[in-house]
This record gives structure tokens, C-alpha cells and sequence, in this order.
């Protein structure tokens, strides 16, 4: 398992309930999968609590073997410790791709290797060629963000995340800044680093996109109501909530 996410719960403060009420779901090594739900269903705060950006009170999120409790049942130095020895197996692509704009894509790909992880320019460099020529950028290493397009601009995005090594990458929203026409593309290149390696999840509400998974977990009220491949999900649902999301979405 590289991703467990075991009964979740997560409160704002002042809020009369949980955004996130025991929320689980489990992901086996390489599987790319698409979460879904209807806006307001939880799943940026999913999003946020498993990348460390926002406590949880209860539950557990195990990364490849790393296990963060919730702040009811660890202490806020025992959490730091956890979150970030998370943090260095988890990648996150933002919707805005966050590159830097005075860097050209390869050293976009190579600052955070050599930085955070000491690599020497040499094998930073040449990790960082690799995943972008997985991606179909090896004719773009040495120009600049604002001469890309923003389907190339991603694929950067993709490559930075990847050349750090996560053991689990996740995708906020990755259609959403980009034209309708890239849907394709766009699933075309999560297919491409899905090598069985890195486990993918797509925060989406994207319906196209995540027939073009290989899993999902529909949300709703902040737990998981169904999940599995999406021909057996999104062709059969099982829960009266998920063929009302599916009816709003056609
Ligand atoms: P989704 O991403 O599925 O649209 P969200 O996780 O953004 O859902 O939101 C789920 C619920 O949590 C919503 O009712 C929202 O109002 C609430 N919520 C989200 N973020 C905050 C916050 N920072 N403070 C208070 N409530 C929030």
C-alpha cells in the first residue's frame, strides 16, 4: 500500500460539523486515480490534509510507510517529524504550475534535487533529462516558462515533482487551467509517468478525465462512498449520491 488513509476527520474551527468525517480509502503502489465529488464535498481539504498543508484531528495518512496521526493523538513536535518525513515522499502539482519564471525548465527540474536532496548537478541533471524526455521535453531543456504552452508548462510542472522521486504524486485539478481540447493530453501524460512507480491521485472534476483512470473514489459529505475502476463506478454506480454527481456532470 503507498497511500492508506484511515478514518479521517477533519474540523474547522467554528464550523458546526466535519468537512471530513472519518474518511478512508487505501491505493496500492502505481495505481493512478481520480477523486470526485461535488464542489464542497472535501476534497481540497482531503487534498490539504495529506499533503501536510492542514491538521487533521483524528484519523491516519500512511505514505509508503510513513504514518501521521491527528493532533488529538500525536504531539505538534511528533507531527512536524512525521509531516515532514512525508514530505519527502509526496509531490504535489499545483493548478498553476508554480514554475520558476527566471529558470529555464531544466533548471526548474534540477534546484530542488541538488538543494534538498544534495545531488550533484551532474546526476540532478540527468535525472531531470530522463523525466523530461518521458514526458516529451527533451527539446525544451534550456527555455524559459513564458515560452511554453501551458499543456508543456505542466509537463515541467510534472517533471520537477517527479525528478525529487515521490513515491506519491497528486494533481490538483489539472484541467481546470488549461483548454477544454488539452483534456487528452492531459491524461496522455499521467498515463506516461505512470510507470507503476509513483501512485497518481487527481483531485478532479473532470468527468472525461477520470474515465481515464485506473481507479476512483467518489466523495460525498466528507467520506468515501464508493470506489473501484471506473467502468464498474461511473458506468454502474452503486450509491444513489454518485449517479446524481454523474446526472449533473452529463
Ligand atoms: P471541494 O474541494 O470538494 O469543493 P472543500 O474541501 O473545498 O470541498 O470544502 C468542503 C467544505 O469545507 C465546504 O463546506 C467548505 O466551506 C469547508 N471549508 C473548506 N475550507 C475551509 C476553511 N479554510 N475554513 C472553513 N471551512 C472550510
Amino acid at each position: 500500500m503507498t497511500l492508506k488513509v484511515t478514518g479521517l476527520v477533519r474540523q474547522y474551527p467554528g464550523a458546526l460539523e466535519a468537512t471530513l468525517k472519518g474518511l478512508s480509502f487505501e491505493l496500492n503502489k502505481g495505481l493512478l486515480t481520480a477523486v470526485l465529488g461535488k464542489s464542497g464535498a472535501g476534497k481540497s481539504t482531503l487534498l490539504r490534509c495529506v499533503v501536510g498543508l492542514e491538521p487533521f484531528e483524528e484519523g491516519e495518512v500512511e505514505i509508503d510507510g510513513v504514518v501521521v496521526t491527528g493532533t488529538k493523538a500525536s504531539s505538534p513536535a511528533e507531527r512536524r517529524k512525521k509531516v515532514q518525513a512525508a514530505h519527502e515522499k509526496l509531490g504535489l502539482v499545483m493548478q498553476s504550475f508554480e514554475l520558476f519564471p527566471h529558470l529555464s525548465v531544466l533548471e526548474n527540474c534540477v534546484l530542488a534535487p541538488m538543494k534538498v536532496k544534495g545531488l550533484s548537478r551532474e546526476a540532478a541533471e540527468a535525472r531531470a533529462a530522463g523525466h523530461l524526455k518521458q514526458l516529451g521535453l527533451e527539446a525544451k531543456l534550456k527555455v524559459f516558462p513564458d515560452q511554453l504552452s501551458g499543456g508543456q508548462k505542466q509537463r515541467v510542472a510534472i517533471a520537477r515533482a517527479l525528478s525529487m522521486e515521490p513515491s506519491v504524486l497528486l494533481y490538483d485539478e489539472p484541467t481546470s487551467a488549461l483548454d477544454p481540447t488539452m483534456k487528452q493530453e492531459v491524461l496522455q501524460t499521467l498515463h506516461r509517468v505512470d510507470a507503476g512507480q509513483v501512485t497518481q491521485v487527481v483531485v478532479t472534476h473532470d468527468l472525461q478525465l477520470a474515465r481515464g483512470m485506473e481507479h476512483v473514489c467518489v466523495l460525498d459529505h466528507g467520506v468515501v462512498i464508493e470506489s473501484g475502476p471506473p467502468a464498474k463506478v461511473l458506468n454502474a454506480p452503486e450509491h444513489e449520491s454518485t449517479r446524481m454527481l454523474l446526472a449533473s456532470w452529463s
